[in-house]
């Protein structure tokens, strides 16, 4: 049963409040031509699949769980109020994933989802010899701006040629500058876009807008119903983890104060959807600072829960400092129209829902955008965008300093 909702949809429900998601099934609604390779996506947490806790790492989890326990008795004022909020999502986390463990005929599902539509042998891997286009040393060059980015349509030419010859298939070029600039694909179909000689697959009716953050009110909406009613944020907060890594630049959370997230919002209002990380001191600066003066009020909580592919949580749960979860805060916008407070949002936001998913590369987060229609205020279809995106979706606009980063070819099959 729930493998069928999975399989179908890319979404399995497993309790009222907790749903499993393959984030490779949803993100290939976005495509036609083309789908996202589950081998390339899913680079981490398949390897331990059938391995056995080594004596060295159950030495090393006592170990861990001795450092645990005198922490806990030496946690500093905010810790503790961070460990409260943790003890009371803790029972919403642990019935989410014991009703994964319940659900056999998913966890088989589950440890399949890596060769998914492949022969064995034949899965995708991300190749390492052609390397990646770095968008932010690029975009930061004097030349920036003289860039372009070629889009290849493809019109099917669907009239069969004397005699019943196939389909003859032209291509179209547009070229138009990828920075600084909104570039859009308007087209039913995805395309294939060309920079420096790397081929990006763009997903149908979608755009970006790549710039610093210093161009971000280039996105302000001219015309007053313009605006969007979903609006998701992955902000590159600083912490330990990514300055260690340096896969992308941080910044100070005060920075992000500046976001003109009001202005982007629909006229008819909208949700926000703004990914934090466990820090207390950030969740008090979100609380009290940054969503007052977004004009957000707060509304609810959903949680991604992260586990392997064997159904076990990437971490230790209470783990203090690696938690195997993280926290996508959600508040309401209100529009400039004064009637949009008599707008019905269909349904009421509820608190605490879990998406359990295996994660993909680094910080990448699972594209539950769609998952958050159902309770966004204004008529549909909803104008979606997602802020510091690093990938595109069908129906959304992506904007960041690297939004084409996860659309490179390498990451995608032809159908
Ligand atoms: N949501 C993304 C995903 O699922 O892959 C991850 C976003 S990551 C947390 C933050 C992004 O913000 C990175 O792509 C980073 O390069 C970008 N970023 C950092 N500084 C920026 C700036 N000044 N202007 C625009 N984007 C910036």
């Amino acid at each position: 049963m729930e493998e069928n909702q999975l399989m179908d949809s890319g979404v399995s429900q497993l309790n009222s409040n907790a749903f499993f998601i393959d984030p490779v099934r949803i993100l290939n609604r976005s495509y036609t031509r083309f789908r996202v390779s589950p081998s390339t996506y899913y680079s981490r947490f398949f390897d331990s699949l059938n391995s056995a806790q080594s004596p060295k790492a159950s030495e090393d989890f006592r170990k861990r769980k001795r450092k645990r326990k005198k922490k806990i008795q030496s946690l500093n004022e905010r810790e503790q109020i961070a460990d409260r909020r943790h003890q009371e999502v803790k029972p919403f986390l642990l019935k989410a994933h014991e009703a994964l463990l319940e659900a056999t005929d998913l966890l088989k599902v589950l440890r399949n989802l890596r060769n998914d539509g492949c022969a064995v042998g034949e899965c995708k891997e991300l190749s390492q010899e052609t390397s990646e286009l770095s968008f932010m040393e690029l975009g930061g060059v004097w030349q920036a701006p003289l860039y372009e980015i070629v889009l290849n349509y493809q019109q099917d030419d669907k009239t069969l040629q004397n005699g019943g010859s196939p389909l003859a298939q032209s291509i179209e070029q547009r070229e138009t500058p990828v920075f600084n600039n909104l570039v859009a694909n308007e087209g039913s179909y995805d395309i294939e876009a060309e920079i420096f000689n790397h081929k990006y697959i763009i997903p149908k009716r979608s755009c970006f807008y790549m710039s610093d953050m210093q161009q971000i009110d280039s996105l302000i909406p001219a015309g007053s119903d313009c605006g969007f009613n979903l609006i998701v944020i992955d902000p590159p907060w600083e912490n330990g983890s990514a300055r260690q890594k340096v896969r992308y630049p941080t910044l100070p959370s005060r920075y992000f104060l500046s976001l003109p997230v009001k202005q982007l919002c629909h006229t008819a209002g909208a949700l926000v959807a703004l990914w934090v990380t466990n820090r207390e001191k950030l969740r008090d600066f979100v609380e009290n600072d940054l969503f007052p003066k977004w004009g957000v009020t707060y509304a609810a909580s959903f949680y991604w829960l992260k586990v392997k592919a064997n159904g076990m949580l990437t971490g230790e749960l209470d783990l203090f400092h690696h938690r195997p979860y993280e926290c996508l805060l959600l508040g309401y916008c209100d529009g400039k129209d004064t009637h949009s407070g008599n707008l019905t949002r269909s349904n009421p936001i509820p608190d605490n829902r879990v998406f359990i998913s295996v994660p993909g590369d680094y910080s990448r987060k699972p594209p539950i955008g769609e998952l958050l229609l159902d309770y966004v205020p204004g008529s549909m279809p909803a104008r979606c965008i997602e802020l510091f995106s690093r990938e595109m979706i069908a129906g959304w606009t992506s904007w960041g300093n690297e939004p084409l980063h996860f659309q490179d070819s390498r990451y995608f099959v032809s159908k």
